[in-house]
Protein backbone atom coordinates (compact mmCIF):
# COMPACT_ATOMS: atom_id res chain seq x y z
CA UNK A 1 0.00 0.00 0.00
CA UNK A 2 1.35 3.62 -1.15
CA UNK A 3 1.01 6.42 1.74
CA UNK A 4 -0.32 8.64 -0.81
CA UNK A 5 -1.29 6.96 -4.36
CA UNK A 6 0.07 9.56 -6.79
CA UNK A 7 0.46 6.64 -9.57
CA UNK A 8 -3.67 5.87 -9.06
CA UNK A 9 -4.61 9.29 -9.47
CA UNK A 10 -2.87 9.58 -12.19
CA UNK A 11 -4.24 6.26 -13.96
CA UNK A 12 -7.71 7.72 -13.29
CA UNK A 13 -6.90 11.53 -14.95
CA UNK A 14 -4.35 10.34 -17.66
CA UNK A 15 -6.26 11.48 -20.42
CA UNK A 16 -6.82 14.32 -19.19
CA UNK A 17 -3.35 15.08 -17.87
CA UNK A 18 -1.46 14.11 -20.97
CA UNK A 19 -3.68 16.11 -23.18
CA UNK A 20 -2.79 19.27 -21.39
CA UNK A 21 0.89 18.91 -21.04
CA UNK A 22 1.20 17.61 -24.73
CA UNK A 23 -0.28 20.72 -25.75
CA UNK A 24 2.09 22.71 -23.86
CA UNK A 25 4.83 20.97 -25.43
CA UNK A 26 3.48 21.44 -28.74
CA UNK A 27 2.97 25.44 -27.47
CA UNK A 28 6.57 25.45 -26.15
CA UNK A 29 5.40 28.41 -23.92
CA UNK A 30 7.21 26.63 -21.15
CA UNK A 31 7.53 29.94 -19.13
CA UNK A 32 4.83 32.22 -18.37
CA UNK A 33 2.63 30.13 -20.59
CA UNK A 34 -1.23 30.82 -21.18
CA UNK A 35 -1.61 28.29 -18.83
CA UNK A 36 -0.12 29.51 -16.10
CA UNK A 37 -2.38 32.92 -15.94
CA UNK A 38 -5.64 30.68 -16.24
CA UNK A 39 -4.45 28.36 -13.25
CA UNK A 40 -4.27 31.90 -11.49
CA UNK A 41 -7.14 33.48 -12.07
CA UNK A 42 -8.91 30.02 -11.19
CA UNK A 43 -6.73 29.31 -7.76
CA UNK A 44 -7.98 33.01 -7.16
CA UNK A 45 -11.55 32.30 -7.88
CA UNK A 46 -11.66 29.04 -5.44
CA UNK A 47 -10.27 30.80 -2.65
CA UNK A 48 -12.00 33.75 -3.22
CA UNK A 49 -9.17 36.25 -3.14
CA UNK A 50 -8.42 39.48 -5.43
CA UNK A 51 -4.80 38.08 -6.44
CA UNK A 52 -3.03 34.77 -6.78
CA UNK A 53 0.53 34.61 -7.74
CA UNK A 54 2.44 31.57 -8.24
CA UNK A 55 5.90 30.69 -7.45
CA UNK A 56 8.63 27.37 -7.28
CA UNK A 57 7.65 26.22 -4.49
CA UNK A 58 5.46 26.59 -0.94
CA UNK A 59 8.76 27.93 1.19
CA UNK A 60 9.65 30.44 -1.95
CA UNK A 61 5.77 31.49 -1.15
CA UNK A 62 6.52 31.88 2.09
CA UNK A 63 9.87 34.09 1.57
CA UNK A 64 7.54 36.35 -1.04
CA UNK A 65 5.36 36.85 1.03
CA UNK A 66 8.21 38.62 4.19
CA UNK A 67 10.36 40.07 1.57
CA UNK A 68 6.75 41.97 0.65
CA UNK A 69 6.52 42.98 4.12
CA UNK A 70 10.18 43.93 4.43
CA UNK A 71 10.79 41.46 7.17
CA UNK A 72 13.97 41.23 7.64
CA UNK A 73 16.56 42.07 10.23
CA UNK A 74 15.85 42.64 14.27
CA UNK A 75 11.96 41.12 13.25
CA UNK A 76 10.33 38.86 15.41
CA UNK A 77 8.07 36.39 13.10
CA UNK A 78 6.35 33.86 15.20
CA UNK A 79 5.91 30.07 14.35
CA UNK A 80 4.20 27.49 15.87
CA UNK A 81 6.94 25.19 17.34
CA UNK A 82 5.09 21.44 15.60
CA UNK A 83 5.24 22.29 12.02
CA UNK A 84 7.27 21.14 8.72
CA UNK A 85 10.55 23.21 9.03
CA UNK A 86 10.03 25.79 6.35
CA UNK A 87 7.88 27.66 8.35
CA UNK A 88 10.74 28.62 10.43
CA UNK A 89 13.33 28.60 7.91
CA UNK A 90 11.18 30.86 5.55
CA UNK A 91 11.49 33.93 8.05
CA UNK A 92 15.15 33.00 9.34
CA UNK A 93 16.11 32.99 5.15
CA UNK A 94 15.28 36.61 5.26
CA UNK A 95 17.33 37.14 8.21
CA UNK A 96 14.57 37.64 10.97
CA UNK A 97 14.22 35.79 13.99
CA UNK A 98 11.82 33.25 14.55
CA UNK A 99 10.18 32.89 17.91
CA UNK A 100 9.03 29.27 18.05
CA UNK A 101 5.38 29.17 20.11
CA UNK A 102 3.41 26.11 21.35
CA UNK A 103 0.47 24.29 19.63
CA UNK A 104 -2.95 23.02 20.71
CA UNK A 105 -2.94 19.35 21.97
CA UNK A 106 -6.12 18.62 20.22
CA UNK A 107 -5.98 20.53 16.79
CA UNK A 108 -2.21 20.16 16.26
CA UNK A 109 -2.65 24.06 15.33
CA UNK A 110 -0.67 27.18 16.72
CA UNK A 111 -1.90 27.83 20.94
CA UNK A 112 -2.96 31.30 20.65
CA UNK A 113 -2.46 31.76 24.40
CA UNK A 114 1.11 30.56 24.00
CA UNK A 115 1.77 33.26 20.98
CA UNK A 116 0.95 35.90 23.70
CA UNK A 117 3.01 35.04 26.05
CA UNK A 118 5.67 34.79 23.56
CA UNK A 119 4.94 38.46 22.05
CA UNK A 120 4.92 40.05 25.64
CA UNK A 121 8.31 37.91 26.09
CA UNK A 122 10.15 39.66 23.17
CA UNK A 123 8.41 43.19 24.13
CA UNK A 124 9.71 43.01 27.32
CA UNK A 125 13.35 41.45 25.95
CA UNK A 126 13.64 44.40 23.71
CA UNK A 127 15.81 43.43 21.37
CA UNK A 128 13.31 42.43 18.23
CA UNK A 129 10.39 43.88 17.19
CA UNK A 130 7.10 41.75 16.76
CA UNK A 131 5.97 41.48 13.71
CA UNK A 132 4.47 38.60 12.31
CA UNK A 133 2.80 35.48 13.05
CA UNK A 134 3.42 32.60 10.72
CA UNK A 135 0.19 30.32 11.47
CA UNK A 136 0.07 26.90 9.89
CA UNK A 137 -2.77 25.02 8.79
CA UNK A 138 -1.48 21.68 10.00
CA UNK A 139 -2.66 18.70 8.55
CA UNK A 140 -5.45 19.76 6.15
CA UNK A 141 -7.08 21.67 9.21
CA UNK A 142 -7.45 25.36 9.45
CA UNK A 143 -5.61 27.70 12.32
CA UNK A 144 -8.14 29.49 15.07
CA UNK A 145 -7.95 32.92 12.75
CA UNK A 146 -10.74 33.97 14.48
CA UNK A 147 -9.31 33.98 17.86
CA UNK A 148 -5.59 34.55 16.59
CA UNK A 149 -6.73 38.40 14.42
CA UNK A 150 -7.56 39.24 18.09
CA UNK A 151 -4.11 39.13 19.71
CA UNK A 152 -2.39 39.69 16.03
CA UNK A 153 -4.63 43.51 16.39
CA UNK A 154 -3.55 44.11 19.99
CA UNK A 155 0.20 43.67 19.12
CA UNK A 156 -0.13 44.98 15.64
CA UNK A 157 1.25 41.63 14.29
CA UNK A 158 0.52 40.67 10.25
CA UNK A 159 -1.05 37.28 10.07
CA UNK A 160 0.72 35.00 7.53
CA UNK A 161 -1.20 31.80 6.98
CA UNK A 162 0.69 28.73 5.91
CA UNK A 163 -1.46 26.63 3.87
CA UNK A 164 0.71 24.40 2.00
CA UNK A 165 -1.07 21.41 3.97
CA UNK A 166 -4.32 23.31 4.24
CA UNK A 167 -5.48 23.95 0.34
CA UNK A 168 -9.14 22.83 0.33
CA UNK A 169 -9.81 23.40 3.65
CA UNK A 170 -12.82 25.68 5.27
CA UNK A 171 -13.78 27.15 8.28
CA UNK A 172 -17.79 27.78 7.82
CA UNK A 173 -17.83 29.01 4.07
CA UNK A 174 -14.08 30.92 3.94
CA UNK A 175 -11.18 28.98 2.39
CA UNK A 176 -8.23 28.15 3.70
CA UNK A 177 -5.46 30.46 2.15
CA UNK A 178 -7.74 33.57 2.72
CA UNK A 179 -7.21 33.61 6.01
CA UNK A 180 -4.35 35.33 6.27
CA UNK A 181 -3.20 39.38 5.26
CA UNK A 182 -1.39 37.21 3.01
CA UNK A 183 -1.79 33.14 2.31
CA UNK A 184 0.33 30.70 0.65
CA UNK A 185 0.32 27.03 -0.58
CA UNK A 186 2.55 24.24 -1.97
CA UNK A 187 1.86 21.77 -4.83
CA UNK A 188 4.89 19.88 -4.00
CA UNK A 189 3.39 16.15 -5.09
CA UNK A 190 2.06 14.82 -1.57
CA UNK A 191 0.70 18.27 -0.61
CA UNK A 192 -3.44 18.06 -0.65
CA UNK A 193 -3.06 19.61 -4.26
CA UNK A 194 0.11 18.34 -6.03
CA UNK A 195 1.75 19.00 -9.17
CA UNK A 196 4.54 16.86 -11.31
CA UNK A 197 7.21 18.71 -9.06
CA UNK A 198 7.54 21.76 -7.44
CA UNK A 199 5.11 24.36 -7.19
CA UNK A 200 3.78 27.06 -4.91
CA UNK A 201 1.18 30.24 -4.78
CA UNK A 202 0.09 33.40 -2.76
CA UNK A 203 -2.59 34.68 -2.05
CA UNK A 204 -3.92 38.29 -1.20
CA UNK A 205 -6.90 40.55 -1.49
CA UNK A 206 -3.77 43.26 -0.99
CA UNK A 207 -3.35 44.71 -4.66
CA UNK A 208 0.22 46.24 -3.45
CA UNK A 209 1.50 43.60 -2.28
CA UNK A 210 0.55 41.47 -4.49
CA UNK A 211 2.52 44.20 -7.65
CA UNK A 212 5.53 43.80 -5.16
CA UNK A 213 5.25 39.90 -5.24
CA UNK A 214 4.97 39.55 -8.69
CA UNK A 215 7.77 41.89 -9.06
CA UNK A 216 9.78 39.59 -6.47
CA UNK A 217 9.32 36.42 -8.31
CA UNK A 218 10.95 37.79 -11.28
CA UNK A 219 13.94 39.25 -10.59
CA UNK A 220 12.76 42.23 -9.56
CA UNK A 221 11.29 43.45 -12.33
CA UNK A 222 9.69 47.06 -13.28
CA UNK A 223 8.14 47.04 -16.38
CA UNK A 224 9.92 43.47 -17.59
CA UNK A 225 12.15 41.75 -16.77
CA UNK A 226 14.86 43.50 -18.23
CA UNK A 227 14.01 46.36 -16.33
CA UNK A 228 14.89 45.65 -12.31
CA UNK A 229 13.81 47.87 -9.72
CA UNK A 230 14.49 45.89 -6.31
CA UNK A 231 16.29 42.36 -5.59
CA UNK A 232 14.16 39.66 -6.13
CA UNK A 233 14.54 35.99 -7.10
CA UNK A 234 13.48 33.96 -10.15
CA UNK A 235 10.64 31.67 -8.65
CA UNK A 236 7.94 30.99 -11.15
CA UNK A 237 5.50 27.87 -11.24
CA UNK A 238 6.36 26.72 -15.20
CA UNK A 239 3.55 26.10 -17.52
CA UNK A 240 4.30 22.08 -17.52
CA UNK A 241 2.84 22.02 -13.84
CA UNK A 242 0.26 24.57 -14.40
CA UNK A 243 -1.23 22.39 -17.37
CA UNK A 244 -1.04 19.56 -14.44
CA UNK A 245 -2.92 21.32 -11.48
CA UNK A 246 -5.73 22.90 -14.22
CA UNK A 247 -6.93 19.06 -14.39
CA UNK A 248 -6.38 18.40 -11.03
CA UNK A 249 -7.66 21.54 -9.33
CA UNK A 250 -10.70 20.19 -11.48
CA UNK A 251 -10.86 16.32 -9.87
CA UNK A 252 -9.92 18.24 -6.63
CA UNK A 253 -12.98 20.39 -6.17
CA UNK A 254 -15.39 18.46 -7.58
CA UNK A 255 -15.20 15.24 -6.20
CA UNK A 256 -11.65 14.16 -4.65
CA UNK A 257 -11.76 16.61 -1.38
CA UNK A 258 -14.98 15.25 -0.51
CA UNK A 259 -13.69 11.32 -1.61
CA UNK A 260 -10.79 12.25 0.80
CA UNK A 261 -13.53 13.47 4.00
CA UNK A 262 -15.04 10.22 3.71
CA UNK A 263 -11.75 8.71 4.12
CA UNK A 264 -11.16 10.12 6.85
CA UNK A 265 -14.62 10.28 8.24
CA UNK A 266 -14.69 6.20 8.41
CA UNK A 267 -10.92 6.38 10.29
CA UNK A 268 -12.43 7.95 13.22
CA UNK A 269 -15.58 6.19 13.49
CA UNK A 270 -12.86 3.23 13.54
CA UNK A 271 -10.52 4.18 15.42
CA UNK A 272 -12.06 6.27 17.81
CA UNK A 273 -11.95 4.06 21.07
CA UNK A 274 -8.32 2.45 20.43
CA UNK A 275 -6.17 5.91 19.93
CA UNK A 276 -7.03 10.31 19.64
CA UNK A 277 -8.03 10.78 16.05
CA UNK A 278 -8.03 14.00 14.82
CA UNK A 279 -10.40 16.92 16.43
CA UNK A 280 -12.10 18.99 13.91
CA UNK A 281 -14.02 21.58 15.55
CA UNK A 282 -17.71 22.40 14.42
CA UNK A 283 -17.88 24.36 11.47
CA UNK A 284 -14.13 23.75 10.30
CA UNK A 285 -13.73 21.26 7.14
CA UNK A 286 -9.91 19.53 6.82
CA UNK A 287 -8.19 18.91 3.42
CA UNK A 288 -6.64 15.84 5.10
CA UNK A 289 -3.24 16.71 3.82
CA UNK A 290 -2.20 14.10 6.69
CA UNK A 291 -4.27 12.13 9.09
CA UNK A 292 -2.86 11.97 12.62
CA UNK A 293 -3.96 9.77 15.37
CA UNK A 294 -2.51 10.12 18.64
CA UNK A 295 -1.35 7.21 20.46
CA UNK A 296 -0.93 6.28 24.86
CA UNK A 297 2.72 6.87 24.48
CA UNK A 298 6.02 6.65 22.59
CA UNK A 299 6.23 2.29 23.18
CA UNK A 300 2.60 2.40 21.78
CA UNK A 301 2.87 4.41 18.86
CA UNK A 302 6.09 1.94 18.59
CA UNK A 303 4.27 -1.22 18.09
CA UNK A 304 1.43 0.41 15.94
CA UNK A 305 3.96 1.17 13.38
CA UNK A 306 5.60 -1.95 13.32
CA UNK A 307 2.93 -4.07 12.66
CA UNK A 308 1.81 -1.85 10.31
CA UNK A 309 4.79 -2.15 8.34
CA UNK A 310 4.75 -6.12 9.03
CA UNK A 311 2.13 -6.10 7.18
CA UNK A 312 3.32 -3.52 4.34
CA UNK A 313 1.17 -0.32 5.69
CA UNK A 314 3.68 2.62 5.60
CA UNK A 315 2.56 4.53 8.25
CA UNK A 316 5.21 8.10 9.56
CA UNK A 317 5.87 9.77 12.18
CA UNK A 318 5.18 13.91 11.52
CA UNK A 319 7.19 15.47 13.36
CA UNK A 320 9.51 13.97 15.24
CA UNK A 321 10.77 16.72 16.95
CA UNK A 322 9.57 20.55 17.55
CA UNK A 323 11.18 23.50 15.53
CA UNK A 324 13.45 24.38 18.88
CA UNK A 325 15.18 21.42 18.79
CA UNK A 326 16.79 21.35 15.29
CA UNK A 327 20.06 22.31 15.13
CA UNK A 328 19.87 24.72 12.56
CA UNK A 329 17.64 26.84 15.01
CA UNK A 330 20.03 26.64 17.79
CA UNK A 331 21.08 30.04 19.42
CA UNK A 332 19.13 31.92 16.29
CA UNK A 333 15.46 30.51 17.26
CA UNK A 334 14.36 32.17 20.55
CA UNK A 335 12.87 30.15 22.85
CA UNK A 336 10.00 32.00 24.29
CA UNK A 337 8.07 29.86 25.98
CA UNK A 338 7.52 26.19 27.12
CA UNK A 339 6.66 23.67 24.41
CA UNK A 340 4.90 21.17 26.52
CA UNK A 341 2.01 20.06 23.91
CA UNK A 342 4.83 19.92 21.49
CA UNK A 343 6.95 17.90 23.46
CA UNK A 344 3.39 15.47 23.84
CA UNK A 345 2.65 15.66 20.25
CA UNK A 346 6.32 14.58 19.18
CA UNK A 347 6.38 11.67 21.24
CA UNK A 348 3.18 10.11 19.95
CA UNK A 349 1.79 10.94 16.63
CA UNK A 350 1.54 8.94 13.52
CA UNK A 351 0.13 9.65 10.71
CA UNK A 352 -1.76 7.00 8.61
CA UNK A 353 -2.19 6.59 4.74
CA UNK A 354 -4.70 8.85 3.01
CA UNK A 355 -5.61 9.77 -0.37
CA UNK A 356 -8.44 10.85 -2.43
CA UNK A 357 -8.54 6.94 -4.04
CA UNK A 358 -8.27 4.71 -0.60
CA UNK A 359 -10.94 2.33 -0.43
CA UNK A 360 -13.18 1.80 2.36
CA UNK A 361 -11.48 -1.99 2.92
CA UNK A 362 -7.93 -0.46 2.64
CA UNK A 363 -8.89 1.80 5.23
CA UNK A 364 -10.72 -1.21 7.53
CA UNK A 365 -7.59 -3.51 6.94
CA UNK A 366 -5.58 -0.55 8.88
CA UNK A 367 -7.93 -0.09 11.01
CA UNK A 368 -8.47 -3.63 12.48
CA UNK A 369 -4.07 -4.02 12.33
CA UNK A 370 -4.26 -0.83 14.65
CA UNK A 371 -7.23 -1.91 17.21
CA UNK A 372 -5.18 -5.69 17.24
CA UNK A 373 -2.37 -4.25 18.60
CA UNK A 374 -2.32 -4.74 22.52
C1 LIG B 1 5.44 21.44 2.48
C2 LIG B 1 5.37 22.58 3.39
C3 LIG B 1 6.01 23.80 3.11
C4 LIG B 1 6.95 23.98 1.96
O1 LIG B 1 6.47 23.68 0.71
P1 LIG B 1 7.49 23.30 -0.47
O2 LIG B 1 6.66 23.42 -1.70
O3 LIG B 1 7.97 21.92 -0.22
O4 LIG B 1 8.60 24.31 -0.46
C5 LIG B 1 5.83 24.86 3.98
N1 LIG B 1 5.08 24.72 5.09
C6 LIG B 1 4.47 23.57 5.41
C7 LIG B 1 3.63 23.51 6.64
C8 LIG B 1 4.60 22.46 4.58
O5 LIG B 1 3.99 21.32 4.91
Amino acid sequence: MEFRDLKLQYNKLKTDIDNSVLKVFENSHFISGIEVMELEEELASYIGVKNCITCGNGTDALVLALLAWGIGKGDAVFVPDFTFFASGEAPAFCGATPVFVDVEKDTYNISVKSLEEAVIKVLDDGKLVPRVVIAVDLFGQAADYDRLRKVAKKYNLLVLEDGAQGFGGKNGCQMSCSFGDIGTTSFFPAKPLGCYGDGGAVFTNNDDWADIIRSLCVHGKGINKYDNIRIGMNSRLDTVQAAVLKVKLKAFKEYEIEMVNSIAGLYSELLRDKVITPDIPNGFYSSWAQYTVVCKDRVEREKVKTILKENGIPAMIYYMRGMHEQKAFYGTGLEAVNYINTLYLTERVLSLPIHPYMTLGQVKEIADIIISVK
